[in-house]
C-alpha cells in the first residue's frame, strides 16, 4: 500500500518534479516461503518496469544477506541453536543488516533519507508500543541505527480491514491486482511481514509471512495455511522445521553442555548435529527441487567446522555433499601434508595438533570475512578450552 501510494504521487507530478532518488527496499532472507518469494520477485520485476516506462525514477532492490550471515551458515556451521524469544540472532543478520548497509553505501558520508514503513500499530501490542513511544518530529521518527535517516509511517493508523479495503479497491500502479495477494495472504490465514528496522518487536514470524526455518513461533501459521490450501512443498519444509524444533531442545542431546563462551550450560549445536542437519537439508532439496542451500554457504560451513570445538578433518561437508547430490565438492588443499606439518608446529609450541587446527581455521575464517575485530577473544576462547581439556587435574 505504501510502495503504490508513492508511485501514485510520483505519476501525478511532472517528470521535472521527480528529482529525488527513490529506492524500494525488500529483503530475502534466503529462507523465505517459496510462494512468497515467487510473488515478491514478479512485484518487484513489475515496478522496476513501470518506473521505467513512466520515467519515476524509482530503482527497486531485493536485499539479501551476505553468505556469512545466513540462516545455514549460523545454525549448521558456527552451530548456533535454531533461534527462539531470548536468542533471536537471525532478524538483525539476515533482515536489518542488509537494510542498513544498503541505506548507509547508498547516502555515503554525508547523505541523508526518509525511511518510509508499512508498520502499523494494530499489528500487535508491542508494536503500538513502539510506535508510540517514540517522539515524532515533524511527522517523522528518528532511525535507531542510522543518524541521517529519518522514518515515517505514514500507515500507522490504518487497521488490516482499511489496508485489505485499499488494497482490493485500487489496483496496483504497476499493474496487475491485488487479487493474488489477497488469495496468499487468505490462504495463509496470517497478517503480514514487513522490513524490520528494530528487535524490539515480536518476530515477523508471528502469524505473518516468516522464513519457513522461523522456530521463534511455537506454530508457523502461515506455512501451514499454504499447506493445507495445497502447496504441497510445504510438508517437507515443515517436517524440517519440526528437526529444528528437536535440535533446540536441549534435554535431546543435540546442544553442547558448554556455551560458546566456554562456560556450563545450554551450548551450540555438537558436530554430529550439525552433519545431521546438512544431510537431511541435502535430502529435503533433492526432493524439494529447489536451491535451498548455495555452494557459497557449504564452503563457510566447512570452514567453520574446521574451527569448531570438535573439529572436523577439513573434508566433512564434501564428503556429506558427494554422498547426496554428486556434486563435485573438492578441498583443495593437501590434508595430509597440512596435518603431519601442523602437528609438529603444536607439538614444538605445546599445544594439542587440534587447537592448533582450530586457531588457524579461526585466522582463515576472519582473513576470509577480511576483518579482525573480535579474532583475539575468539583464539583466547580456542587456548582456554585447551587448557581446561589439557589441565593437571583431567590428566590425574
Ligand atoms: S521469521 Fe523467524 S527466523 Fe526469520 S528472521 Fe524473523 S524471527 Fe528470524
Amino acid at each position: 500500500m505504501v510502495a503504490g501510494l508513492i508511485f501514485g504521487m510520483l505519476s501525478s507530478i511532472s517528470v521535472e518534479r521527480r528529482t529525488k532518488p527513490i529506492s524500494v527496499l525488500c529483503t530475502d532472507t534466503r529462507v523465505e516461503i517459496p510462494a512468497i518469494v515467487g510473488m515478491i520477485e514478479d512485484t518487484l520485476e513489475r515496478m522496476r518496469r513501470y518506473s521505467e516506462r513512466e520515467n519515476l525514477n524509482v530503482s527497486v532492490h531485493l536485499l539479501k544477506p551476505p553468505p556469512t550471515d545466513t540462516f545455514w551458515v549460523n545454525l549448521i556451521g558456527r552451530g548456533y541453536p535454531p533461534p527462539n524469544r531470548h536468542f533471536r540472532w537471525c532478524t538483525q543478520r539476515m533482515k536489518i543488516d542488509p537494510v542498513n548497509q544498503f541505506v548507509e553505501r547508498t547516502l555515503g558520508r554525508t547523505g541523508q533519507a526518509i525511511l518510509h514503513l508499512g508498520a502499523r500499530r494494530g499489528e500487535s501490542s508491542s508494536r503500538s508500543q513502539t510506535l508510540a513511544g517514540i517522539e515524532l518530529k515533524n511527522g517523522l521518527r528518528r532511525h535507531p541505527d542510522l543518524p541521517r535517516v529519518d522514518v515515517s509511517n505514514p500507515i500507522e493508523h490504518l487497521t488490516t480491514e482499511q489496508v485489505w479495503a485499499y488494497l482490493l479497491q485500487n489496483a496496483p500502479p504497476w499493474g496487475g491486482s491485488n487479487q493474488e495477494l489477497y488469495r496468499l495472504y487468505r490462504d495463509a490465514g496470517g497478517g503480514e511481514c514487513p522490513i524490520h528496522i528494530d528487535t524490539s518487536t515480536p518476530s515477523c514470524g508471528n502469524s505473518r509471512f516468516g522464513c519457513w526455518t522461523c522456530t521463534v513461533v511455537e506454530r508457523d501459521k502461515a506455512s501451514e495455511g499454504l499447506m493445507a490450501n495445497g502447496d504441497e512443498r510445504m510438508e517437507s519444509m515443515l517436517e524440517f522445521r519440526e528437526l529444528l524444533l528437536e535440535v533446540q531442545n536441549p534435554d535431546n542431546g543435540w546442544r553442547d553442555t558448554r556455551r560458546m563462551n566456554g562456560t556450563e550450560g545450554n551450548g551450540p549445536i555438537i558436530m554430529k548435529g550439525r552433519k545431521m542437519l546438512l544431510k537431511e537439508l541435502l535430502k529435503l532439496q533433492d526432493a524439494s527441487k529447489m536451491k535451498l542451500i548455495s555452494d557459497e554457504e557449504l564452503l563457510l560451513i566447512q570452514q567453520y567446522w574446521k574451527s569448531a570445538r570438535e573439529p572436523d578433518d577439513g573434508r566433512g561437508v564434501a564428503r556429506i555433499v558427494n554422498a547426496h547430490s554428486g556434486l563435485p565438492m573438492h578441498d583443495l588443499r593437501n590434508t595430509a601434508r597440512l596435518r603431519k606439518l601442523e602437528a609438529e608446529v603444536a607439538q614444538e609450541k605445546g599445544l594439542s595438533p587440534e587447537t592448533l587446527q582450530r586457531l588457524v581455521s579461526k585466522v582463515e575464517e576472519f582473513s576470509e570475512n577480511n576483518r579482525a575485530h573480535g579474532l583475539l577473544a575468539e583464539l583466547t576462547k580456542i587456548l582456554q578450552d585447551d587448557l581446561k581439556d589439557n589441565s593437571p587435574q583431567e590428566a590425574a
